[in-house]
């Protein structure tokens, strides 16, 4: 049987989260996709519609199937902690079973277990703002969003991983080293984000058999990025500066998630894995 993997995090064919399915679909896994409640209806039109079918293409020249499209959002666990102006917001009111714990469970009536979990989801309403003018709401809602919302996956969907199973999340090097810019809490989320990575490595690895990677990924211009505000900026930055002077495709991205996911990293966990064109090894500019 092929793996079966679960990709939270996509609503367009620009981002991390749809160069990972296909690099995993490629590599012959069916791919089953969440994607944020308020992003579904567009996403799925769009894919009904062929619009993204230039961008299905595989290698072998086939498309690109997605198994099923589950609504997610990965801020809420479970229904109990939905505020009411959410529930009855339009946007919400037409789909239902969005939260974790309740995908998780459809994903195991639809299909039994998944092998390979997927987390490329961020979001800080404060980003734009330096860290010292952030709000405590803002603050906490980027680690939410961007951080615990690996952990509630993770915890929801452990139980229905076979053994031998990875997850792989993306972080940004910001969580490490001043990037000016990335602001809002989300450097403190991606900090919160690795260290997780390390300590559910232990956790998973040793109850489940999970291994828990997470991808430190260069500068691509997704819609996340383009609303941060300075992502041409870090294009120009990596491509001046970074060992390899090329443009970092989002396919890389995936690749390196497929090898991670795969048996060939069978003894990889708990690491943060660069794939930036080596910006991350440099000193200084030059
Ligand atoms: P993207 O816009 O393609 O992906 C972000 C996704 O998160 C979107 O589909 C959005 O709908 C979804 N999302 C936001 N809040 C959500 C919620 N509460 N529940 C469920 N989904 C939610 O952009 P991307 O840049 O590909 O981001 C994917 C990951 O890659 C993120 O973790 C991001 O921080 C990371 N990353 C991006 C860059 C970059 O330069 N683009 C660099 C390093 C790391």
């Amino acid at each position: 049987r092929g793996k079966r993997a679960f990709i939270a995090g996509i609503a367009d064919d620009n981002g991390y989260g749809w160069a990972i399915a296909k690099s995993l679909a490629a590599a012959g896994a069916e791919i089953l996709v969440g994607t944020w409640v308020p992003a579904l209806n567009i996403f799925e039109t769009s894919l009904r519609r062929g619009k993204f079918d230039e961008s299905r293409v595989l290698p072998d020249g086939s498309l690109m199937e997605i198994t099923k499209v589950y609504p997610l959002d990965a801020v809420y666990d479970s229904p109990e902690d939905v505020p009411e102006d959410v529930k009855t917001n339009k946007r919400y009111a037409g789909s239902s079973n969005w939260t974790v714990k309740e995908v998780a469970e459809s994903v195991k009536q639809d299909f039994g277990t998944i092998d390979i979990l997927v987390h490329s989801l961020a979001n800080g309403p404060e980003v734009t703002k330096p860290l010292l003018e952030t709000s405590r709401n803002g603050y906490l809602a980027a680690v939410s969003a961007s951080s615990y919302s690996f952990v509630s996956l993770l915890r929801h969907f452990a139980p229905i991983m076979n053994p031998g199973s990875a997850t792989i999340s993306l972080t940004y090097i910001a969580s490490e080293k001043i990037i000016p810019g990335y602001g809002g809490g989300m450097s403190s989320a991606k900090s919160a984000l690795e260290s997780d990575t390390k300590v559910l490595a232990f956790e998973a690895g040793r109850k489940h058999n999970i291994r828990v990677n997470t991808i430190s990924a260069g500068p691509l211009r997704s819609r996340a990025a383009k609303a941060i505000g300075f992502i041409d900026m870090m294009i120009d930055y990596s491509l001046e500066n970074a060992p390899l002077q090329k443009e970092l495709t989002a396919e890389e991205v995936g690749n390196a998630a497929a090898f991670l996911a795969s048996p060939l990293a069978s003894a990889i966990t708990g690491a943060v894995v660069y794939v930036d064109n080596g910006l991350n090894a440099m000193g200084v500019g030059v």
